[in-house]
């Protein structure tokens, strides 16, 4: 693939993120408003830029972070940086559900009476809490995924074990508030709207704002990596295809910066989605190619452990080839939807060419 290399907004910022231990500073954006990067705990993603949008009488954030004292200690010290505390903020748009974005917002409410915003579709997610025995049923759910996946029978513990991520969904605070698809904020001296991005997360929401020039990407673009998309018990039916469209609705808006929830920002919105959108599609052709390769159908777990991946099979840890797998899954839910393989439904599904 050609390689297309975003322009950092920020050098010392992308320097940061280079360096794999310092921390981005905290961050007068443009005027009113500030980038607060958030400590994730034993994650090499390592932080989540929080941004904080000034208002009449306090601020407004985008994400709050992971919730430990840590990123609580974070957040209040980036807020005094840029002349505000806790108290001050009045509310907290949620890009999505996961806990390095949503695990904090409560701890802010609590402390600020801030109202805490999220799509439906991700407040959805969190009503299992409420049945005694909501995250065993997502465990035994996401266990079905990985047997038809053909994961085999001694690695599977292990790896349908590792649901700190679920675990961590269903302990966490309600919205005050529901953001819909186009929806105007409403933000004092901010013509911030709401983007529905499902596919990393089925209520994903970017938030861009046309006079600013500006778009809140969450997880949804990023300036290297790109965001996990996998079939797992709550995604949607064929994330990648959501997530694809996704990425089309964002790249309609004209834009000169995006400001991200990882690594650094940067200015390429469209040669940034172009080139993700690229990668799916070259990812999507090898499976396509190693699925043809075996006429007598190959299953989801075979076919994981033949593609090229950041490095070696044998050295990728439990819960990270569990990731690889429902990836995977996700790219042939695209492709069968799309009439390019086919699937052979038995207690281990098998894929063949259409
Ligand atoms: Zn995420
Ligand atoms: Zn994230």
């Amino acid at each position: 693939m050609a390689k297309f290399v975003v322009t950092p907004a920020n050098e010392e910022q992308r320097a940061a993120w280079q360096s794999r231990v310092a921390m981005p500073e905290v961050e007068r954006v443009r005027p009113g408003l500030w980038s607060i990067p958030v400590p994730i705990p034993i994650n090499p993603l390592r932080y989540v830029l929080v941004y904080a949008l000034e208002l009449p009488g306090g601020v407004v954030i985008v994400d709050a972070g992971w919730n430990t004292d840590e990123a609580y200690r974070a957040l209040c010290d980036g807020l005094s940086v840029a002349g505000y505390s806790i108290t001050d903020v009045k509310g907290v748009l949620v890009t999505h559900i996961h806990p390095d974005h949503y695990g904090l917002a409560g701890r802010v409410r609590e402390s600020s009476g801030a109202w805490i915003a999220l799509h439906p579709a991700d407040a959805n997610l969190l009503h299992d809490r409420y049945d005694d025995g909501a995250i065993d049923a997502l465990v035994e759910k996401e266990r079905r995924i990985l047997v038809r996946s053909g994961v085999p029978r001694l690695t599977l513990d292990e790896l349908a074990g590792a649901s700190m991520m679920i675990r961590h969904m269903v302990s966490m605070a309600k919205p005050d508030r529901l953001v819909e698809d186009g929806e105007a904020l409403g933000l004092p001296g901010w013509d911030l709207r709401a983007i529905w991005t499902p596919g990393h997360s089925p209520g994903h929401l970017c938030f861009v704002s046309p006079e600013r020039r500006i778009l809140f990407s969450g997880d949804h673009v990023l300036a290297k990596i790109t965001p996990i998309v996998a079939v797992h018990p709550q995604s949607g039916p064929n994330p990648l295809a959501d997530y694809l469209d996704s990425l089309a609705a964002v790249r309609k808006w004209d834009v000169d910066e995006v400001l991200p929830a990882h690594e650094y920002r940067f200015l390429e919105l469209a040669e940034r989605v172009d080139h993700v959108m690229l990668h799916h599609e070259e990812r999507l052709a090898e499976i396509e190619a190693v699925a043809a390769d075996v006429a007598s159908g190959i299953s989801c777990w075979d076919i994981a452990t033949r593609l090229t991946w950041s490095r070696p099979w044998e050295t990728i840890p439990p819960f990270m080839r569990r990731s690889a797998n429902n990836e995977t899954l996700a790219h042939l839910v695209w492709l069968e939807s799309r009439g390019r393989l086919r699937r052979i439904a038995g207690d281990v599904d098998l894929w063949v060419p259409a």
